[in-house]
């Protein structure tokens, strides 16, 4: 298949006579792919289309996001990203990296992939930043606000919206040749800019993600459970984890990757170009014995910037609890 250029992925609308605006989108893809990212696209901020809303209203009131309950505060302002930061008409979306180069032996104990090396927020939010500063700075005064996970913002479906991919079956945005193991990040501006189409769906017939899930948390297709989620119910998830998934835990201690490792999309990803997502030596060398008898002294050593603070020195212990339970 063709490489496709990650940033210039993306129908492109119609050309704008407006060249200046377009000298200074492209100017911000090229900026972007200077600073690591792995594609770069832009949309409209206009309120978040009726299907994409019903589909989440629905999500909630099915009590799929489990204990999440931070999913149903601000959903004015996850669906108008005018409420979320006045004056918005851009939306620039990007996508970084985390596949990583090199793995946890598949005997031991697992971490999920994107928790492997420092935690993404911090890289993200740095990079966001020099981005930011770099429009305002050189190509226009702006003003607006940076996101990654931090705050009510739909990132899936902004990403598909700027045409950085499409939303599979799994719920994950999938960018064409690349893959869904990408962390994204937003940044809300005040100009307008050239916009991207958004891509159709190319999962076609495949079920791949559905059939590999474990515990059958991809109910259907783009239908996540999160209450049967071991992605939640080893991160998120603050209380026991029932009996029931224990074992299909198998010997996950933190996430799952197994609808993403199902994807075919995957089978070629390319491996992160930063640094800071790959695995420490001291990861790599952990073995299960080393993790039964994790302190919390190493775990401080061990995860120091790292997503898997998430879970908490407490909840990973009790994860590796039922993973040792399952290695017997
Ligand atoms: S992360 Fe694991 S448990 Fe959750 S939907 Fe994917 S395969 Fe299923
Ligand atoms: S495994 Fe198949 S259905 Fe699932 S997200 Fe990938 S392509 Fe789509």
């Amino acid at each position: 298949m063709p490489y496709l250029d990650p940033l210039s992925i993306g129908n492109k609308k119609a050309m704008s006579s407006d060249f200046s605006k377009i000298d200074i989108t492209n100017k911000i893809k090229a900026e972007a792919q200077r600073l690591g990212f792995s594609a770069c696209g832009i949309a409209s901020a206009e309120h978040v289309e009726s299907l994409h809303q019903t589909a989440y209203m629905s999500w909630l009131t099915n009590n799929y996001h489990a204990e999440m309950h931070y999913m149903q505060k601000n959903i004015e302002k996850r669906l108008n990203p005018q409420l979320l930061c006045e004056g918005t008409q851009s939306i620039i979306s990007l996508a970084l990296n985390y596949y990583p180069i090199e793995k946890q032996c598949t005997n031991s104990y697992q971490i999920s992939w994107y928790a492997y090396g420092k935690d993404y927020h911090l890289v993200m939010k740095d990079k966001l930043y020099q981005l930011f500063d770099y429009i305002n700075n050189t190509l226009h005064p702006i003003e607006g606000r940076v996101f990654c996970d931090t705050a009510p913002v739909l990132e899936r479906f902004w990403a598909w919206k700027a045409g950085l991919g499409w939303i599979g079956k799994n719920n994950q945005l999938i960018i064409p040749y690349q893959g869904s193991c990408f962390f994204l990040g937003e940044l809300f501006i005040n100009i307008e800019l050239d916009y991207d189409s958004p891509q159709t769906n190319r999962c076609g017939h495949c079920t791949k993600c559905i059939d590999a899930c474990p515990t059958q948390a991809l109910q259907a297709p783009f239908l996540l459970d999160s209450r049967k989620c071991l992605s939640y119910l080893t991160i998120e998830n603050r209380g026991e984890i029932p009996q029931e998934f224990h074992s299909a835990l198998g010997n996950r201690i933190y996430g799952c990757d197994e609808c993403q490792k199902a994807c075919p999309w995957n089978s070629k990803s390319p491996t992160t170009t930063i640094e800071d997502f790959n695995p420490s030596t001291s990861l790599l060398k952990s073995d299960n014995n080393s993790w039964n008898s994790l302190t919390e002294s190493d775990y401080q050593k061990l995860f120091r910037k790292s997503a898997v603070k998430r879970a908490k020195y407490k909840g990973l212990m009790r994860n590796i609890e039922i993973a040792k339970k399952n290695s017997k």
